[in-house]
């Protein structure tokens, strides 16, 4: 049983230094508390956050990007007032994700012609009319039991614009947009009700961050934490808890993968969903509570990646926001298990899934190509030369363009990566999200009076444990704070 009697001599340690780990860190040293450590895989802080600079002087988000909604949103609240926001015309361009499509955007089709711009407004304002009923609970009986890709379909089905062929063709490739946003293979996947517990804040979605992008916000928050507080290169690999039982003085001990162990009294897990569901049976002794199991294998954790191309010089006109590629057959499926039983066919094609390439903040000459989901995680296996090539015969065929080569490339791995496995976290048909949150948010052991001082030794964070603001930013920062306030009102009151 642990024998501190104040938030001065508990021992704290935060596994990952993620926006969930470094909120935690920051909140509790600012909260009093002087053991303070951060446990991170990565030989680098930020989890999903990674700013780096692989082309020029200028950054480069391989992970997050925007900061998603102004009003009552923490993080941008932070950029604001440390300046650290975009300001002038790279604040509002190159944001060419579903909900901001514009004229600027040139969509082609497979054969080399443009879309009408007309088809392309018209569909992508339907389909954001569609998707904002699904966001703002507003569905109607019929489509509330259904998947937000079959809701689609019927939604869409009734209008004109699915009569005609373009119309179709460009719904398809909302479709396959609206995938990054859910982070997952098909919409026949994602339950359109659940998408309703999603907040979306108030503001502009797509803010952007000024030349130090997300990590000049980390380091907002590493300021506050000593840097010897935080240890890099140390895989956890187990968390012993209740061990109060065993007459040991510290209820939780935390082992690396290296062998040296550090004894807690209290523990802020903050690994990936995709984490938890790869290890969250080997990670825990005693292994989790079959509600908090359940929740982790339910929720699912998609893989969104981005295909950053670097030419010498741009090859598209100046008001071009991106190239977005509509093809005739829509590599959707409308049943996803089927889909999954459909044999290795889908991998000859995995590159339909790109839905096109978008121009790159600071980066007049780069290009960024989005994937999702399955195809995702396949073309993760594939070489860095193959993926560059099909991306150029791609921009080539599609538009008729002279296209150059590509000079530099940086292909995002986030589903291999075994400290991440995957994004962001989305809502399957037939989860109840809520439950599934929160189960996940849940600390350990459960809440019990009689443990006394052997409460709240396993304590859970990260985006995924977010009921609201699961998949982003200020949800996982939320989530970091959530955890050091249990603590230091548990110590406090
Ligand atoms: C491609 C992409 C684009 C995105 N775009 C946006 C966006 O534009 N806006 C937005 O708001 N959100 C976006 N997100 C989501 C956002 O990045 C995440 O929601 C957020 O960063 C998650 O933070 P976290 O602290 O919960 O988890 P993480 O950042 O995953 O942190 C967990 C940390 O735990 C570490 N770890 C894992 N296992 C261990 C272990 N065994 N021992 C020690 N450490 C371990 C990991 O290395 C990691 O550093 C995007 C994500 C991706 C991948």
């Amino acid at each position: 049983m642990s024998s501190c009697s104040g938030p001065e001599d508990a021992k704290v340690v935060i596994i990952g230094s993620g926006f969930a780990g470094l909120a935690a860190a920051s909140a509790l040293v600012k909260g009093g508390f002087k053991n303070v450590l951060v446990l991170e895989a990565k030989d680098r802080v930020g989890g999903r956050v990674n700013t780096t600079k692989p082309f020029t002087e200028n950054i480069i988000e391989v992970g997050a990007n925007w900061i998603h909604g102004q009003k009552g949103n923490p993080l941008f609240k932070m950029a604001k007032e440390k300046n650290l926001l975009s300001e002038g015309p790279s604040a509002s361009i190159n944001m060419c994700l579903p909900r901001s499509v514009s004229s600027r955007d040139y969509f082609f089709k497979e054969d080399g012609k443009p879309v009408p711009e007309k088809i392309v407004d018209q569909v992508s304002s339907r389909f954001s009319k569609l998707t904002d009923k699904a966001f703002d609970d507003k569905l109607s009986p019929k489509h509330k039991d259904l998947t937000l890709g079959a809701y689609l379909d019927d939604a869409f089905g009734a209008s004109p614009l699915a009569a005609t062929e373009d119309g179709q063709q460009v719904f398809e490739w909302c479709k396959r947009t609206e995938c990054t946003d859910e982070a997952c293979s098909s919409l026949y996947e994602v339950s359109a009700s659940q998408i309703s517990n999603y907040t979306a804040l108030e503001g502009g979605f797509f803010n952007t961050l000024g030349p130090g992008g997300y990590r000049a916000i980390l380091d907002v928050l590493l300021k506050d934490v000593p840097s010897e507080a935080i240890k890099c290169s140390a895989p956890v690999k187990s968390i012993r808890w209740d061990l109060a039982k065993e007459g040991q003085r510290y209820p939780v001990q935390v082992v690396c993968e290296n062998g040296q162990s550090f004894e807690a009294d209290h523990v802020i897990v903050t690994v990936s969903l995709g984490v938890l569901k790869e290890q969250a049976t080997s990670l825990f002794e005693p292994g989790l509570p079959q509600n908090k199991l359940n929740a982790i294998k339910n929720l699912g954790f998609g893989v969104v990646d981005k295909i950053f191309l670097y030419f010498e010089k741009s090859f598209w006109p100046d008001n071009c926001a991106g190239v977005q590629m509509v093809w005739k057959e829509g590599p959707e499926n409308k049943d996803v298990n089927k889909a999954l039983s459909e044999g290795d066919a889908w991998k000859k094609t995995w590159f339909k899934k790109i839905t096109g390439f978008d121009t790159v903040a600071r980066h007049p000459t780069a290009l960024c190509g989005w994937i999702t989901g399955r195809e995702a995680l396949y073309m993760e296996k594939l070489q860095d030369s193959e993926i560059g090539d099909t991306c150029l015969r791609l921009l080539r065929s599609f538009t008729g363009w002279s296209v150059p080569a590509v000079s530099k490339m940086l292909i995002s791995r986030w589903g291999s990566d075994s400290h991440v496995r995957g994004s962001y976290t989305f809502v399957p048909d037939g989860v109840d999200g809520v439950a599934a949150h929160k189960a996940l948010a849940s600390p350990l052991p459960p809440k019990d009076k009689s443990r006394g001082k052997r409460q709240l030794q396993v304590l859970f964070a990260g985006e995924a444990t977010h009921v609201n603001f699961y998949t982003t930013t200020h949800g996982a920062y939320l989530t970091g704070i959530r955890e050091a306030e249990r603590l230091i009102n548990y110590y406090t009151n």
